[in-house]
């Protein structure tokens, strides 16, 4: 099986409790310390098995394989991929049975990491998301105070549209969010807003 480590909580000295998005579902398991083991980290694309076993809930991670993508070792673009993949853990870890949706969303993002700029892939990754559980509004009403966004358009979590003065955040060019939440496209927008959209980004889906 294959799958991406969405978040590793470190229990007892070197056990770990793993948490891998797979395509179909959100895997546990439970991964005892073992010097011969492979070094895994958040992030990591894996084979893996799973061994279950009567005297835990959880079953145990076994035969591990990192499945390495030539980023890995950059460590800045480790990093955003690490604060990428946690936004997924906290969005899916209730669910247990999933569309290939996400993994397929992580996938293409694993590819293009390196070829473009991380954040990016990731700010169209997550409108492509929202776009899929149906959550993005393409009118420029105000989340806050529910009028028309004439002038002073700025985007909150979820993307949702806001005025400026509703909600204190950057404001952006009405096409170049358009741009965004039709196309999945950052095209238009400059590096500095796209620090800024890389903000909104990690507050979650
Ligand atoms: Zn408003």
């Amino acid at each position: 099986m294959q799958g991406y480590i969405i978040n590793i909580t470190r229990v007892k000295d070197e056990d770990l409790i793993v948490t891998i998005l797979t395509k179909e579902s959100i895997k546990t398991a439970y991964r005892f310390y073992g010097a011969r083991h492979s070094t895994i980290h958040l992030g990591y694309k894996i084979d893996f098995e799973l061994l279950s076993s009567l005297k835990s809930t959880l079953p145990q991670l076994k035969s591990v394989m990192h499945l390495g993508e030539v980023w890995n070792a950059k460590r800045e673009h480790m990093l955003l991929w690490q604060a990428f993949v946690r936004l997924f853990y906290q969005h899916l870890k209730e669910i247990n049975t999933l569309d290939s949706f996400y993994f397929d969303l992580l996938q293409s993002c694993s590819t293009l990491w390196q070829k473009q700029n991380p954040k990016r892939v990731a700010i169209e990754a997550y409108t492509r998301l929202l776009a899929y559980e149906g959550r993005l509004h393409h009118a420029f009403v105000c989340f806050s105070c529910d009028e028309m966004i004439e002038e002073e358009l700025t985007l909150v979590r979820g993307f949702l549209p806001a005025h400026k003065r509703c909600a204190w955040n950057q404001s952006f060019e009405p096409l170049h969010v358009k741009t965004l939440l039709e196309e999945c496209s950052t095209i238009l927008f400059e590096d500095s807003h796209i620090d800024h959209l890389w903000k909104i980004v990690l507050q979650g889906f």
